[in-house]
């Protein structure tokens, strides 16, 4: 029996999945090298920083930090005290696009259930009452599905342990995200309050499976954080404490090429050299990587041919701004939800270009955290979800379309309350779908990987030990159990322990 000490582990990618991964392996003894394509850790969880101003690149918001601090822990160390969190509350204002904001046309949702209930009650009397009993169903159905989340699903036979059998009838499959909240809600702006959370997924309510109710239920439950210098300073502080392990990150060193024996990967080649690896573990995105480094004939399930024919996310158009002044009455962050909502989310499927009006994230987190840009100055992130390159192909031009988004971008924050945003930037910064793709090496551009579908889902998901190829390893938000932290870092447990199960047998 090896220990794993004397082990040697490849890390492609230093995001979030591969971050944790790698501080777990180092912990347990394994000589760990994190390969990292670009200059800073933590892939779409990274900051951007330009003049003083610092931005998320993508996640904004930090949910459910009880699986990552489980990860700090295991390694010794206390995630509230390495990056301190503030809980928001409001956790986020809606804006509904049809209706004048004093008559209902917002929401500050809260977690204090009477001002939550309050906040319902103004907008849909009657329909407060379905907030408890929301919560309440969504905790049983959370207890039932963490284990479930947060364990290997390897083969078709994993569907038949008992913890699953126990809860399929919570799944509904029948049951879209949006029909599955009607249940507790009338007012189909409650409704969208409580479903636009499949957004995270890059999925509509009407597609996304009811079981993502939970995603909202988490947010009240659980909280929404704001990890203070953003959630790029989570990433920073996980790389620096995988050297503190005794692992290396190497950035700027992506990896160009794999050795392989077989179906096994024996080294890894950079432009700086080989090495060898006697695991791999592949955090980079997970379609993106077998069309680029695993050739086509290794791989038995996921062919080019068939992932071509898979589904994936969204993609989404960001701006980064830094401003000049402050912003009075924004909230740190605001969901705008386009008043043709459905058409949007039809738009966005279909890969066509997208209405004037249509559905945008702000975050503006100096709102509460002031260290993020100079003295007297603010940040905006903008995030408008759009269609991915598969499904825009040959209908959007995202040289032109851009500049169209950036000026819808200025109309949507001028119709949130930010006035003469455009004449106050010192700093801007934009990356659309064709970045996301050529960039940061996303298939098709899409943001959240491959749909959250249910026939995409558990062991119809790439497993976490991968069953193409042996000695290799998956994590992040393409791989089981799926997009979005909480489950990319559970994605990073069950890979690990499933390499160190591996080495020691
Ligand atoms: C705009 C946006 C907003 C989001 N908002 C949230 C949110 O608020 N909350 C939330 O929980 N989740 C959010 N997510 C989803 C998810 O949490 C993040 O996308 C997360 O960063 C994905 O992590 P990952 O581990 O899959 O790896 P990634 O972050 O994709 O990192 C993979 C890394 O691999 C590197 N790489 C690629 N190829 C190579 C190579 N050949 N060699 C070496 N390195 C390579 C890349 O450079 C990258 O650093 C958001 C995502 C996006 C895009």
């Amino acid at each position: 029996m090896s220990r794993p000490s004397q082990r040697e582990v490849a890390v492609i990618g230093a995001g979030p999945g591969g971050l944790a991964a790698a501080m777990l392996l180092a912990k347990a003894g394994c000589r760990v090298r994190v390969f990292e394509r670009h200059a800073t850790p933590g892939g779409r969880t990274s900051s951007l920083r330009e003049g003083g101003y610092r931005f998320d690149l993508g996640p904004t918001f930090f949910l459910y930090p009880r699986v990552l601090s489980e990860v700090f822990a295991q390694c010794g160390y206390d995630l509230a005290q390495e990056v301190p969190m503030k809980r928001l509350d409001p956790q986020y204002r809606l804006v509904f696009g049809d209706g004048p904001r004093q008559q209902g046309g917002q929401l500050d949702a809260t977690p204090d259930i009477d001002r939550m209930e309050a906040e319902i009650a103004r907008l849909s009397p009657g329909d407060e009452g379905g907030f408890t009993r929301f919560l309440r169903e969504n905790r049983g159905k959370l207890d039932a599905f963490t284990p479930i989340l947060e364990s290997p699903f390897d083969r078709l036979t994993d569907l038949l342990r008992p913890e699953v059998l126990r809860s399929a009838h919570l799944l509904r499959p029948w049951r879209s995200l949006h029909s599955e909240v009607g249940r507790f809600f009338k007012d189909p702006r409650l409704q969208l309050a409580f479903t636009f959370q499949g957004k995270y997924l890059g999925m509509s309510p009407f597609q996304c499976p009811s079981l993502f109710s939970i995603l909202a239920f988490l947010e009240y439950e659980h909280g929404v954080h704001h990890p203070i210098g953003g959630c790029g300073q989570v990433s920073e502080r996980m790389a620096e404490i995988v050297g503190e392990l005794g692992g290396e990150v190497r950035l700027g060193e992506p990896i160009e090429r794999l050795v392989f024996e077989g179906r096994r990967v024996t080294c890894v080649v950079t432009g700086k050299g080989t090495y060898n690896a006697d695991a791999l573990v592949i955090n980079s995105d997970f379609a993106q990587s077998m069309t680029e480094l695993v050739p086509d004939n290794l791989r038995r399930r996921w062919k080019d041919r068939s992932l071509a024919k898979k589904q994936y996310s969204c993609s989404t158009f960001m701006m980064y701004l830094g401003l000049e002044g402050d912003l009075p009455g924004l909230a740190h962050h605001t969901i705008y939800l386009a008043p043709e909502y459905q058409k949007n989310l039809d738009d966005i499927a279909a890969g066509r270009p997208l209405a004037d009006d249509c559905s945008v994230y702000v975050q503006a987190a100096t709102q509460t955290d002031p260290s993020l840009a100079p003295a007297g100055c603010s940040t905006l992130y903008v995030l408008v979800p759009t269609a991915n390159l598969g499904a825009s192909e040959g209908r959007v031009d995202w040289q032109e379309e851009s500049a169209r988004m950036r000026s819808v971008v200025f109309q949507q924050l001028e119709r949130l309350g930010v006035r003469d945003a455009e004449n106050r930037v010192r700093v801007e910064r934009v990356v659309k779908p064709t970045d996301w793709r050529d960039e940061h090496h996303i298939y098709r551009g899409a943001t959240f990987n491959l749909a959250h579908n249910l026939g995409q889902m558990l062991c119809w998901r790439p497993h976490n030990r991968f069953e193409d190829l042996s000695g290799v390893y998956l994590v992040g938000g393409g791989t089981h159990p799926g997009s979005g932290l909480p489950t990319i870092y559970s994605s990073a447990r069950i890979a690990t322990d499933a390499l160190l199960s591996d080495l020691a047998a």
